[in-house]
């Protein structure tokens, strides 16, 4: 039999008579934008996390441009990112004229590395530009190495925006992601840990000011009422059908967190003595978005990877090629030491079927296919 890389079937059985309500109680209210599900969806999002505000948005792309735009990115601007992300984390930096700046990661926790951080941004300052803000991705679920980013950010006047598309809920030392940065952006894309049935997205912060900015931007830069312009904004709002939708999924999500726990357990129980197996460390707990494995060589990943296949086990390279290499970004400075973890990581890491509801049964499936 062959298995879902993320099965997002079983959860919708579990929860299809709270979804056909929700999604029915929207058709009959009619109030398919900022309806008051909207607002109750954030409240509920900000005491999940311990967030003073959450602000709902379009996608988490948008989300990202936003926490941008309301720190006031300008040209002139260098923005760190990492490499080994997604591309929308770097996406924003330049549609605000300003420049991202990449920085490499941790072979362990894939996440940044602080010590890169701190080349980048003075080799930044020898080209001429202003170091500004540096967003640190919560990578497959996993908090950042926030204490130590958060230090040199202070150092050296940045803003930190936490990109935790792929990190909602994730566990920071007794913090949840969401409180931790000046800004903490994600996404609701259905295969993230926390999905909605569409596109959607939000933002966190504690701050009141960048609350009301991030608020106007998303409405066309409105003022106090809609048709009043106090700054070019966006149209970036998340529909009032995902927000009914993310409530059913929010109530089940803090149990979803720890089947997954349950899940990578399992993994590296069954894994560790024959793969490098993920880090954790003390004190931090990843909601897994992705369980990555570390093979010994590139040509070691295809085989298993093939095997795998062969045996009804779908799995994923996140990512093949890290930005400061893809077409789009390589005119960008980066750290000068090199991206050398970035780029070996790239050939090296492959991701196994996760998700709150596989069973037993699969993980054995998927446990005896990577051993061969
Ligand atoms: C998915 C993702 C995004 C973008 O989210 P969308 O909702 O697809 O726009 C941004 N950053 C990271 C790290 C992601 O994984």
């Amino acid at each position: 039999m062959s298995l879902a890389f993320i099965d997002l079937a079983a959860q919708q059985a579990r929860l299809r008579p709270a979804l056909d309500r929700a999604i029915a109680g929207v058709l009959d209210q009619g109030r398919y934008i900022m309806g008051p599900q909207v607002a109750e969806l954030e409240k509920q999002l900000a005491a999940f996390c311990g967030a003073k505000h959450c602000i709902s948005c379009a996608n988490g792309t948008d989300a990202l441009q936003l926490a941008l735009m309301a720190l006031g990115i300008k040209a002139g601007d260098a923005v760190f990112v990492p490499s080994f992300t997604f591309a929308a984390t770097a996406e924003v930096v330049p549609f605000l004229n300003a420049t991202p700046v990449f920085v490499d990661c941790l072979p362990d926790t894939f996440n940044m590395d602080p010590e890169s951080l701190k080349r980048a941004i003075v080799h930044a300052r020898s080209l001429g530009l202003n170091p500004a803000c540096v967003i640190p991705v919560d990578l497959f679920g996993l908090a950042a190495d926030y204490d130590a980013l958060i230090a040199i950010a202070r150092e050296n006047g940045l803003k930190v925006i936490g990109d935790s598309a792929q990190g909602f809920g994730a566990d920071y030392k007794g913090k949840i992601t969401g409180s931790i940065c000046d800004i903490t952006t994600t996404s609701f894309f259905p295969a993230k840990p926390l999905g909605c049935y569409g596109d959607g997205g939000a933002l966190f912060t504690d701050d009141d000011q960048i609350k009301a900015l991030i608020d106007s931007f998303r409405v066309h830069g409105k003022g106090s009422h809609k048709y009043q312009n106090e700054r070019v904004g966006m149209n970036s709002r998340l529909d009032t059908l995902q927000a009914a939708i993310l409530i059913e999924k929010l109530a089940i999500y803090a149990e979803e967190i720890e089947a997954r726990q349950v899940v990578a357990a399992r993994y590296t129980a069954g894994l560790s003595n024959r793969i490098e197996t993920p880090y954790i460390p003390d004190g931090l707990k990843s909601v897994w978005a992705q369980y990555t494995l570390k093979a010994a060589s590139e040509a070691d990943r295809e085989t298993i990877r093939a095997r795998a296949k062969d045996a009804g086990v779908p799995t994923e390279v996140y990512y093949p090629l890290p930005l400061h290499r893809q077409n789009a970004y390589k005119a960008f400075p980066s750290d000068p030491k090199g991206l050398t973890v970035s780029e070996d990581l790239s050939q090296r890491v492959f991701s196994l079927p996760m998700h709150p509801y596989l069973g037993q049964e699969a993980q054995d499936q998927v446990l005896a296919a990577i051993i061969g």
